[in-house]
């Protein structure tokens, strides 16, 4: 039987794997490999917390295809380098794989199809994470969308659920070598990820769990909630659907299933906010120096206040005196995750109130998150910063007092992650330099005062914004 390597990356499940899929159906043996090469990811190799989720989710999608009778075979170095040895170790006539749509990958993937097929080996890659192509909606004139709203009208349009992808009970076996897992070293020599496991479990079956603990729970009312950070209201599906471990195609399958008349607004909504991820492989496809330069290049001029290494380690720290940023930050250290309410709020005041650049915070996401996502968090960045696409304006500054006292009216998010603040009245838990007695009495280590004062940080980001010829 002629064999095909199938190139595992952002597509680390068995299921509805198209390129997996595409090798079995031509009659292949399939060599599963993952080549680990975070040096060809440019300024944006993965940060540690995806490192360690990747260590996990590597661990289970060997498990799985030992399960089936196949493994996982394991390299690091140069991909095409390996790529072309586990071709001379195992004769395989072809390469199937997933696209990748970061801007570093893009052009060395073309390469390595190019040169392969050269060699009369069948090279193929296939969509096995997006509901579209990042290049097949167009505005009316030919170009990129840069607003979500028409880009999404569209997509709807053209929305045809493709029908799932068989996959067999056993797979062939293979005798490619591997290296060992640990040898990739993709887990925090200090342990500071122990709390993660907690709430995570990486890999398709965690992915599936994940999806059925959202359709019989946080599904209901997922309009309404999603905004609230002081329940589970959303899926917590972003780091498998990052990693691939679920595709956006399994989940609208698993929901349109679902559909009842009390239920539909619900759905929808979900799937809207899938297509907010869609909408950010489009941003980053057609726009692929936004990772680092503003999409609107009229910031270009706008002037950040100057670095400021302690405060940027405060608010890395949770310790910026503002209790709904702070939750947020010391949410994001101890689980690799944050709320994407709270995620816009420490994001505008970084910003905005602090006036560091934009930079500072997706650098600082990039390393903590588990969902760390180059599309999804350079639109979420430019959007709050103002500097995106379809962006919040700059002029339009959340007021992070009231916007806990909105979607945190209790304070259960901010008391779960600042737990200093427990024992103080609930009303003062939003902006407890407002009471310095009660904050001195009950929690003398919290911050006395806010890092920056929210009216005259709100006025400087407001003049510096003039300054660019804003209104
Ligand atoms: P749900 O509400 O259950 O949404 C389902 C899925 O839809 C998500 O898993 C995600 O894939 C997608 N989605 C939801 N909201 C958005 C959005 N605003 N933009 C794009 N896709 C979205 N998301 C990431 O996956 N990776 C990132 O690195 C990332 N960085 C962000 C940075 C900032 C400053 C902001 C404001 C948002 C960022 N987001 C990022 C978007 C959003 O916060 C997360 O996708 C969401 O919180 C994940 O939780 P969930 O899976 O429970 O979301």
């Amino acid at each position: 039987m002629s064999s095909a390597l199938v190139w595992f990356r952002r597509d680390l499940r068995l299921q509805d794997n198209p390129a997996l899929h595409a090798a079995l159906e031509a009659g292949h043996t399939p060599v599963p490999v993952y080549i680990h090469a975070p040096h060809e990811e440019g300024s944006w190799a993965p940060g540690e917390a995806s490192n360690t989720w990747l260590h996990r989710s590597l661990a289970a999608l060997d498990a799985d295809l030992q399960a089936r009778g196949s493994s996982l075979v394991l390299r690091q170095g140069d991909s095409q380098a390996e790529l072309q040895a586990l071709i001379d170790e195992t004769g395989a006539e072809a390469v199937y794989w997933n696209r990748k749509y970061e801007p570093a990958t893009q052009p060395r993937d073309a390469t390595i199809k190019r040169e392969l097929r050269e060699q009369g080996i069948d090279a193929q890659s296939c969509n096995g994470s997006l509901m579209f192509e990042p290049w097949d909606l167009a505005t009316q004139q030919g170009g990129p969308y840069k607003v979500f709203t028409p880009y999404w009208r569209n997509a709807l349009t053209r929305l045809h659920i493709p029908a799932p992808l068989k996959l067999p009970d056993t797979l062939p076996a293979h005798d490619a070598r591997s290296v060992s897992l640990a040898e990739l070293k993709l887990t925090p020599t200090l342990n500071w990820d122990q709390q993660f496991w907690e709430h995570w479990q990486p890999g398709e079956a965690g992915a599936q769990e994940a999806l059925t603990v959202f359709i019989d729970g946080a599904l209901n009312g997922y309009r309404q909630q999603r905004d609230l950070p002081d329940r589970v209201g959303t899926s917590l599906l972003s780091p498998h659907l990052h990693f691939g471990e679920i595709s956006p195609w399994q989940i609208v399958r698993r929901l349109e299933a679902e559909r009842s008349a009390g239920r539909d607004a619900d759905i929808d909504g979900y799937i809207r906010e899938l297509g907010w991820r869609e909408f950010s492989y489009h941003l980053l496809h057609h726009f692929p120096k936004t990772p680092e330069h503003n999409l609107n290049p009229r910031f270009d001029s706008f002037q950040w206040a100057r670095d400021n290494p302690s405060q940027l380690a405060a608010w890395q720290q949770g310790r910026t005196g503002i209790p709904i940023v702070d939750a947020g930050l010391r949410e994001l250290w101890a689980t690799g995750y944050m709320h994407n309410r709270v995620r816009m709020l420490v994001a505008s005041f970084l910003c905005k109130h602090m006036r560091q650049h934009w930079l500072h915070g997706a650098r600082w996401f990039w390393d903590t998150l588990v969902d760390a996502d180059l599309a999804n968090n350079t639109m979420g960045w430019q959007w709050v910063a103002g500097t995106g696409a379809d962006a919040a304006p700059y002029f339009r500054i959340f007021n992070p007092v009231t916007q806990a006292q909105k979607f945190d009216p209790n304070a259960r998010y901010i008391t779960r992650w600042v737990p200093e603040l427990a024992t103080l009245p609930v009303k003062a838990r939003f902006a407890p330099w407002q009471t310095p007695d009660l904050l001195a009495q009950h929690a003398p280590s919290y911050p006395a005062l806010p890092i920056v004062d929210l009216a005259a940080g709100r006025d400087a980001a407001l003049t510096a914004y003039r300054r660019t010829g804003g209104e």
